[in-house]
């Protein structure tokens, strides 16, 4: 899957190590391990992408990296501001494909960052316009934290959520990867609980995630029987509703932390007060929240939007239930920020075909 290359002109893009793994290339150049830390500082922390300008590395140092390596930066080829402040960006990759990254302004000065892990999504879920792309190819690691890098230069980045395009656990050790560099003290210095990777159900990954690093997990359940699930997410075929809550069980969670839910209403698939019933069996013991998210409508699917008055119900039987559900207004509505929405956009007028 590794079809795109870490190099250019054989050249180690720096933004795809982590700080062991910069050390272990700085220790092969016969450097000492502490300048990783200071090429972190560098590169996240102030967001210097020139060796010339590191101005505490030696000349030499400077020298010898410039004949090795480089530091990719990326501007975004199109950005679109909704009227609420949701701004979303596009970015065109090396190899000409492209990804999108939406940032969410919060209360006060606040943002979470949406960020994509794949182009496009082999999971083909039947209400998600980037299900319909097929996936093209995992981003490699510094392609998951140049969404951060290029953001980060509008303001600050409070949280960010693998939301965007992509399964991330189908992406798994470019994934990690990009949390470690992350969450590297002398770089971004994230806490892991600003952090949140959302996942369709890939059962294994799941737990082999839970094994590997700290990260809030958010699950997109979207149905409460394996036969409507099943027709909305084929992953549910290879892992069912029973074996998705064991490993939510298994999740290695902080105290206090909760598993987020996130469950799309759809009008007449998944929004009755039968669905919200089932859904509190669901959760029994698991430290849950929901996200209700109205279903966004997208050309090219016959799914609806649910009735106003059908959320209500379903929140308010939640919330009787001490369930904390949450409902999610859709942002960017007039940018079309959702999942896979403005790719789909721009791809359309590429091929000159009419908007919805
Ligand atoms: N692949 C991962 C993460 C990216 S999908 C996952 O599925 O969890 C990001 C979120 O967008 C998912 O929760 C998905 O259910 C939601 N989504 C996709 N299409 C949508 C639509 N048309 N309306 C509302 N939410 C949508
Ligand atoms: Fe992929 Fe998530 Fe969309 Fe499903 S909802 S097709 S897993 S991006």
């Amino acid at each position: 899957m590794n079809r795109h290359p870490l190099t250019k002109q054989d050249k180690i893009d720096l933004k795809n190590l982590t700080l062991e793994e910069l050390t272990q290339f700085l220790s092969g150049m016969g450097k000492e391990r502490f300048r990783a830390a200071q090429l972190l500082r560098w590169i996240y922390g102030r967001g210097v992408v020139s060796f010339a300008e590191m101005t505490d590395l030696s000349k030499s140092l400077r020298e010898e990296l410039t004949e090795r390596a480089f530091v990719s930066d990326w501007t975004a080829e199109a950005t679109e501001t909704s009227s609420d402040g949701t701004k979303k960006y596009l970015f065109r990759l090396a190899d000409g494909q492209t990804v999108e990254t939406v940032r969410i302004p919060m209360e006060g000065e606040r943002a979470t960052l949406c960020i994509s892990t794949q182009v496009g999504c082999a999971m083909q879920c039947s209400f998600c316009l980037t299900g319909t792309f097929g996936l093209v190819r995992n981003l490699e690691a510094g392609e998951i934290v140049n969404q951060v890098c290029a953001a980060v230069k509008d303001g600050p980045v409070n949280n960010i959520v693998l939301m965007g395009m992509g399964e991330p656990l189908h992406n798994l050790d470019n994934v990690v990867k990009a949390l470690q560099i992350f969450y590297a003290a002398e770089g971004f210095d994230f806490s892991p609980r600003k952090i949140t990777l959302s996942t369709s159900g890939l059962v294994p990954e799941m737990l082999e995630l839970g094994r590997r690093i700290r990260v809030n997990l958010a699950v997109s359940l979207n149905a409460t029987t394996d036969a409507v699930r099943d027709e909305l997410m084929p992953v549910n075929r290879s892992y069912p509703l029973k074996e998705l809550m064991a490993a939510c069980r298994q999740y290695p969670l902080a105290p206090r932390q909760r598993i987020t839910f996130e469950y799309i209403l759809i009008r007449g698939v998944n929004d009755t007060p039968a669905d919200a019933r089932r859904l509190v069996k669901l959760l029994h013991g698991i430290p849950a929240k929901v996200n209700l998210i109205p279903f966004n409508e997208h050309e090219g699917s016959a799914f609806r939007s649910p009735l106003p008055e059908s959320i209500d119900v379903f929140q308010t039987y939640l919330l009787d239930r001490n369930i904390v559900a949450i409902r999610r207004a859709s942002k960017g509505q007039d940018i079309s920020a959702a999942c896979g929405q403005l790719k789909g956009k721009l791809e359309r007028q590429q091929r000159r075909l009419p908007p919805p």
